[in-house]
């Protein structure tokens, strides 16, 4: 496992190893804290690192701050400038993943949102392939539900929140599974442990809407403008059943670590022929194209540092 090299870290960078917090730091005691994760792409043609969408990665963590009730003196556009500066103090020249995180700070006890202070941390490092299987995942149906907007919303990338997907995850992984996906109460799909999911019906792309306990991700909304412009589908987005994901001709899993990654089975059932399918297989190829800053008409989702 890579270790970051250095650290946006109280309001400067620094060597990775002088990021540390107190063990009372109310965040790692309540889960108060909010995150990102943005990936960056080495252009080994153009000798470029390339950071993909973090504008739009950056509006959201602004909105998760804003359900904790955090107070970040920062802008989209600041916070990519701050992440820029750190990758080129870094001089990584391979994938990476970015991980910015607002954290409350206090080291004090009581659970609350208000009268805490509030800091920011922003750290990158090598990152690869995070579903192994990505072209032929095996998933299941967790048996456990979705956190619910009233609970904890998952359209904030909650910290705190991450116990829920971890849960998730390692009952899947320990049976087996590649990943699992969750239902919320209704019994509808939500998403993935940390991934968002569509389906293809008939040629028609199906993704669950942003009312149904999902985390608004930009590879979801970046693979559904490639369908619509470039694969020429329709989509949908509906609450899903969980036996559409039985009798669909393909699944598809969305997410900045995930990429775009193909599941092939669901619970020792295969999904449409067994294989990964045209949609699936377009949506990889344009993806990977676009990310790697290969596709002029996407260049504006690409941020060179
Ligand atoms: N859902 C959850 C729960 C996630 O953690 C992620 C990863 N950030 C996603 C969906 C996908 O979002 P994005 O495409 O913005 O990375």
């Amino acid at each position: 496992m890579d270790f970051p090299k250095h650290a946006y870290f109280q309001g400067r960078i620094v060597p990775y190893s002088e990021a540390k917090v107190g063990v009372a730091t109310h965040a790692l005691n309540y889960g108060t804290a909010v995150f990102g994760g943005i990936r960056g792409y080495w252009n080994e043609e153009k000798k470029k690192l390339f950071v993909f969408r973090p504008m739009d990665h950056y509006r959201r963590f602004l909105q998760s701050c804003r359900l904790l009730c955090m107070t970040v003196e920062h802008t989209p556009e600041s916070l990519t400038q701050l992440t820029l500066e750190l990758l080129r103090k870094d001089n990584y020249q391979q994938d990476i993943y970015i991980r910015p995180l607002a954290y409350k700070s206090d080291e004090t006890i009581g659970v609350r949102l208000h009268d805490l202070k509030d800091e920011l941390t922003i750290f990158a490092l090598p990152f690869g392939l995070y579903v192994k299987n990505d072209t032929c995942a095996h998933v299941t149906v967790s048996s456990w539900r979705r956190i619910d907007d009233n609970m904890i919303p998952a359209r904030g990338k909650i910290s705190g929140a991450y116990a829920n997907s971890a849960l998730i995850k390692t009952d899947a992984a320990r049976a087996g599974f590649d990943e699992a996906l969750v239902l919320t109460q209704d019994g509808h799909l939500s998403e993935g442990s940390a991934m968002n999911l569509l389906i293809v019906r008939d040629n028609v792309l199906i993704t669950p809407p942003v009312t149904e306990n999902i985390l608004e991700g930009i590879t979801r909304r970046t693979v559904i403008e490639l369908a619509k412009n470039e694969l020429k589908l329709t989509i949908l987005e509906r609450p899903i059943d969980r036996t559409e994901i039985y009798i669909c001709d393909e699944l598809i899993l969305t997410g900045t670590a995930a990429q775009v990654t193909v599941a092939t089975r669901v619970d020792h059932r295969p999904i449409g022929n067994g294989v990964m399918g045209p949609v699936g297989e377009g949506l990889r190829k344009l993806f990977e194209d676009v990310v790697r800053g290969n596709n002029p008409k996407y260049a504006h989702w690409n941020v060179a540092v």
